[in-house]
């Protein structure tokens, strides 16, 4: 039976348990999770689901999806460099947060629970929302007062419950967290099985390429599931003999808000050196404490990556970059873009971007 083992105490708990972190306050983890193997993909499914059998959902009867995964890869010219990116903005909300979200919200249905709480600055809960919608699970979505209209407009229309919180989006985050105690928890950035859904990205990647991994992979980064999921995806096919070297993962912030730049600096997993929260056009990455910051250190220092940042000029000036290749991404997306400016790669290595989100549902600046 799979269990959720806290990563600092060992202790376990049950899987349907509505707590979201160890009562020591270490994240949880799953106790078991599938073996990576190439005769276990469904070659016939053409969504995320043709790697069922890498996925901790027991039932097929379980799996709510709606058609999320297997994007394709578009290469450009950009800044100089060539690059592929993988366009993870062609998800059914418009964002990457579907592949967690797909998975998760299955291994809810599962678990049989019947109504959920989350915060988020918009493309998550745009996402839990749909989800949600689809597998008839009741959904409440704590936003940030300031999130971008159409996100606020794409979380209702689903027909998800909506509080707008004022303030810092850590409020979002307390308010939900207060809820939960008659709800479940559905985070984003707590839960377990987003970060399983996310692993199939480097699935999919290995897969388009032939077996190969990019040499450079380049997020932009707020709670960096992103980033640690497609770590672990990256590390399953290695472990399986699948890859001999792992790509170099960049986490990318907005300097108005970047953490994780601060802590890379330091060079120290003792302590998250505190930042403010400036404001920033990537809404989606402008966390202050993101709880999974050491696993997102130790991904980057064993890839030999590097945490990167980016000003606002620059995240706006890479979006308009992007839209002139005809591909039209949210200013968070664009953060990656931007950094391609900064990257020093050697002659022939092959550079990945995720474009995470669409630019569809940002506002005119
Ligand atoms: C959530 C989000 C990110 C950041 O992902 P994390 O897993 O929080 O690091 C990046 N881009 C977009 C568009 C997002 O919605
Ligand atoms: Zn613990």
């Amino acid at each position: 039976m799979i269990k959720l083992r806290c990563e600092c105490c060992r202790r376990e708990y049950p899987l349907d348990s509505r707590g979201w972190q160890c009562a020591c306050g270490g994240l949880f983890e799953l106790t078991e999770t599938p073996t990576f193997s190439r005769s276990k993909i469904d070659k016939n499914n053409f969504t995320l689901w043709r790697y069922r059998n890498l996925l901790p959902i027991k039932r097929e009867k379980n799996i709510v999806s709606l058609g999320e995964g297997l994007t394709p890869l578009v290469q450009i010219n950009i800044y100089g460099l060539k690059v592929l990116c993988k366009l993870e903005f062609i998800a059914p909300t418009g964002s990457f947060k579907d592949r967690g979200t797909a998975v998760l919200v299955s291994a809810l249905k599962e678990m049989g629970v019947k109504s959920v709480v989350e915060d988020s600055s918009g493309n998550a809960a745009a996402s839990l929302a749909a989800y949600c919608a689809k597998a008839g699970i009741a959904c409440k979505l704590f936003v940030p007062a300031h999130a971008s209209p159409p996100k606020l407009r794409q979380i209702e229309i689903y027909g998800a419950k909506l509080a707008r919180i004022e303030g810092p989006r850590e409020k979002a985050a307390k308010a939900a967290q207060q809820e939960a105690r008659r709800s479940y928890y559905a985070s984003h950035y707590y839960n377990p099985f987003v970060l399983e859904g996310l692993k199939t990205f480097a699935y999919e990647i290995c897969e388009q390429l032939g077996w190969q991994a990019p040499d450079h992979l380049i997020f932009p980064t707020g709670h960096g599931t992103f980033l640690i999921g497609a770590y672990r995806g990256f590390k399953e096919l290695k472990k399986r003999g699948l890859l001999k070297k792992l790509p170099k993962l960049h986490a990318i912030q907005a300097e108005a808000c970047a953490p994780l730049y601060a802590a890379f600096a330091h060079k120290t997993q003792d302590e998250l050196p505190s930042t403010q929260a400036g404001t920033t056009v990537a809404e989606g990455i402008s966390i202050v404490r993101p709880v999974r910051w050491r696993q997102i250190l130790k991904a980057i220092w064993e890839t030999a990556g590097t945490v990167g940042i980016v000003s606002e000029e620059e995240i706006l000036h890479a979006q308009k970059e992007l839209a002139h290749q005809g591909l039209y991404v949210e200013p968070t997306a664009a953060v990656a873009v931007a950094f391609l400016k900064k990257l020093k790669p050697q002659r022939g290595e092959l550079i990945l971007l995720p474009l995470t989100g669409s630019g569809l549902k940002s506002v005119p600046i």
